[in-house]
């Protein structure tokens, strides 16, 4: 049991689909405590998921990261309750529906922050807990997706969300690293989850990379979980402020 003796907070589990709760198993298997920050509307199902898994301690601390001091709160109840920090996932994003399609220029202001505060910004004051309570140093980890980079239509504002998370990772990693704390990101391919749905052109995306990816298929929650359990673990203990692509190599081609 690899992580035997660590604790990992783990922000972004809706339902069975959710990256989240495929990185929540593998940290369960590895051996680590573990804190669950939900929204308050997926508590039972996370209940029911945690009975079925046999995880029968989890600390469940229930979290909207724009509400003023609630990521403060998971962590303070983390360290109450487990005394230690090794691991925080941020696998969290939001941006109203009618940002999610049409025009790019249509992107209200009120949107924009919505998207930027949830999907971005709450990395800061995770990394800002984390720097207090991570005292041996530890990982932390965010999911992102291709469109911080390139476009991809209907995503609109998410990828500006991405592109701000991209860059909060690499200056976390800078400020944090001197404390042992490592700061990575994974990119994954599309996944068929709830937030996913909400992406006007995402059923088009996931046809695409069966014709155009190397590995000629989509990418499965698992091997999202799997690379993200390798950054979160002491086998990456060299890499930092990093972007890892589980896309069935898809950002290595030209012309997509
Ligand atoms: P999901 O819907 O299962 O998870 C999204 C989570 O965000 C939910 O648990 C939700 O509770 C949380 N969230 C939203 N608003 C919040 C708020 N105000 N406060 C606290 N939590 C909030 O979907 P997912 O696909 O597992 O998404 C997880 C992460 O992976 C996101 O950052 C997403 O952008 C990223 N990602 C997803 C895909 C994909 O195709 N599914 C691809 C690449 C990256």
């Amino acid at each position: 049991m690899e992580l035997e003796g660590k604790t990992a907070i783990v922000f972004g589990v809706a339902n069975k689909r959710s990256i989240a709760w495929g990185i929540t198993q593998k940290l369960h298997q590895g051996g680590a405590k573990l804190t669950l920050a939900y929204q308050e509307r997926f508590l039972r199902g996370i209940e029911k998921l945690l009975e079925e898994e046999g995880i029968d301690d989890a600390l469940l601390v229930e979290c909207d990261v724009t509400q003023e001091g609630a990521i403060e709160s998971v962590f303070a109840q983390h360290q109450e309750k487990w005394g230690r920090l090794d691991q925080v996932v941020h696998s969290i994003a939001f941006a109203q529906r009618e940002d999610l399609e049409g025009d790019f220029t249509a992107t209200s202001r009120d949107g924009f922050r919505l998207a930027l505060e949830i999907s971005a910004y709450s990395l800061i004051p995770m990394g800002r807990e984390a720097k207090k309570y991570m005292t041996e140093g530890g990982s932390i980890i965010a999911m992102t997706y291709l469109a911080s980079q390139r476009v991809v239509p209907s995503y609109n504002v998410m990828g500006s969300a991405k592109a701000a998370l991209e860059h909060i990772v690499r200056q976390l990693a800078f400020e944090l690293g001197a404390q042992g704390i490592r700061v990575n990101a994974v990119s994954a391919g599309p996944l068929q989850t709830v937030s996913a749905r909400g992406v006007a052109s995402f059923s088009d995306i996931r046809t695409i990379y069966p014709e155009k990816t190397p590995l000629k298929r989509n990418i499965t929650v698992e091997e999202a979980a799997d690379a993200s359990y390798f950054l979160l673990s002491d086998k990456a203990s060299g890499i930092t402020g990093q972007v890892l692509f589980v896309d069935s190599g898809f950002c290595i081609m030209a012309g997509m």
